[in-house]
């Protein structure tokens, strides 16, 4: 019998499992219930099973399978099917986190329980949160979830698949306009968009060499910009374009029957296929339980990835505020191991350990050519800061001289042993 089992029976036995929370802390044990099986919940459930087996974990997902936004962009370049990038349970369930698939509908924190779909409730000694984000609806004038059905967001896998996006990719006129909307920070994956107008254009490039690309953005500066611009130029000169914030590209309403969208300054752009990635904010779940305050994104501690509203729950990934922090996979898979340390600890009656968290965000942008940016960042009691001198982004083209197309080949083979290792640490091996 395995000694994880074992260890299980023999508490069971001794009546353990049923034992105040005290008791259990003594032992350094205790009931981890996360919620949310993506990349930071998936993370959370690995990493607490395989590194702290006196915790009895239970992972909480109302999905059987889960399709990864990163990756999701080359299935729009024609390079990726859904079906690889497209992960089950059983290898979490078989390494002995209880998984359940159900809808969680609230937290009582009073009682520290999470309550389900089918009415049943989860007990916990520590909860950790990582339910990701919802679109806000409406922020964008005209656009609501009917909306999205002719302007596809393709910016919530289990919501909407990326599929929906790309067979109007591929059913566009040659010669036709895909439109791109971007929204003003914070927002899911800072790069994701950039390389959406990179995947999109490497597309048409191949299959509608005519079609054009126009991307209007609520911001006027965005992450690895000089690097995604020269790749724009290299690549695609003629079929991207993208405006930011001063030059009109705020886009405040939409007209789904028109296919149009409208500016902040009244100018209409009108597309084949309208890509909408609209505000939001932290995932229902998480605003119904207070865990997140007026911005609609949950403040956490930084040491800890502690709620900083409701206690002994732990909110991580995207739906949590740890600014500078990009909200990434990456930083998700990095916060959930700190948070399941830190809540470890706690029921074992230690001091959390120190806090450092890490990304890196590769980007594909052309064949054979990838980018990346990396940071390291500390929490204290105070704040979530960047390790002075850490860090790092790709160089530019015209600093990397000849070794310009070695390099971007590099990158990318990088990105791909990235995103091969990041969702077997989160699912384990295959
Ligand atoms: C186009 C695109 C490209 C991206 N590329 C990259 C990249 O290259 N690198 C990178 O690091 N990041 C990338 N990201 C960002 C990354 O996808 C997110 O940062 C990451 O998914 C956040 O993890 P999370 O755990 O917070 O949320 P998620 O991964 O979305 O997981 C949340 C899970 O919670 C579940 N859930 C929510 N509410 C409930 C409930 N009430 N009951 C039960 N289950 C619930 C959902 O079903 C979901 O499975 C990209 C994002 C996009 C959109």
């Amino acid at each position: 019998m395995p000694i994880q089992r074992r260890a299980l029976l023999v508490a069971a036995a001794a009546g353990v499992l049923a034992a105040p929370r005290l008791a259990r802390a003594q032992q350094g044990g205790g009931r981890l219930v996360i919620l949310g099986g993506g990349f930071g919940g998936a993370s959370a459930a690995r990493f607490a099973r395989d590194h702290h087996p006196d915790l009895e974990v239970t992972l909480v997902e109302r999905s059987p399978r889960f399709t990864t936004c990163p990756y999701g962009n080359l299935v729009l370049a024609g390079r990726r099917d859904i079906e690889s990038i497209t992960f089950g349970y059983d290898r979490l369930a078989a390494r002995g986190v209880r998984v359940v698939h159900q809808g969680a509908t609230a937290v009582d924190a009073g009682r520290k329980r999470l309550r389900l779909a089918d009415g049943a409730e989860i007990p916990y000694d520590k909860l950790i949160m990582s339910p990701g984000i919802d679109l806000r609806w409406g922020a964008v004038e005209g656009y609501d979830e009917a909306a999205a059905t002719r302007m596809p967001h393709g910016w919530i896998p289990s919501q909407q698949p990326i599929t929906v996006l790309q067979k109007q990719l591929e059913a566009m006129p040659e010669g036709g306009v895909f439109v791109m909307t971007i929204p003003d920070n914070p927002f899911r994956c800072p790069p994701g968009p950039y390389e959406r107008i990179s995947m999109v254009a490497e597309y048409l490039q191949r299959a509608k060499p005519r079609a054009k690309l126009i991307a209007l953005d609520a911001k006027n500066g965005f992450s690895k910009q000089p690097l995604f611009q020269d790749a724009w130029a290299e690549l695609y000169p003629d079929i991207v374009e993208w405006r930011g914030a001063s030059e009109d590209g705020r886009v405040v309403r939409v007209n789904p029957a028109a296919m149009e969208v409208e500016t902040e300054f009244g100018d209409k752009v009108k597309g084949d296929v309208v890509n909408v990635i609209p505000p939001q904010m932290a995932a229902r779940i998480a605003r119904e339980a207070g865990l997140a305050n007026e911005t609609g994104w949950c403040p956490v501690k930084p040491a800890t990835m502690e709620s900083a509203l409701v206690p002994d729950i732990h909110v991580i990934g995207d739906a949590c505020i740890a600014a500078p922090m990009p909200k990434s996979g990456f930083a998700a898979n990095s916060h959930a191991k700190h948070a399941v340390a830190c809540a470890a600890a706690a029921l074992a009656g230690r001091a959390a350990p120190p806090a450092t968290y890490f990304n890196t965000c590769y980007s594909h942008v052309g064949p054979d050519y990838g980018i990346s940016i990396v940071g390291v960042y500390r929490g204290t009691p105070q704040r979530l800061e960047e390790v002075p001198g850490s860090g790092g982004i790709s160089p530019r083209t015209a600093v990397l001289g000849e070794r310009a197309a070695e390099h971007r080949r590099l990158e990318a083979l990088y990105a791909d042993g990235w995103y091969e290792s990041i969702t077997q640490d989160m699912f384990g091996i295959a």
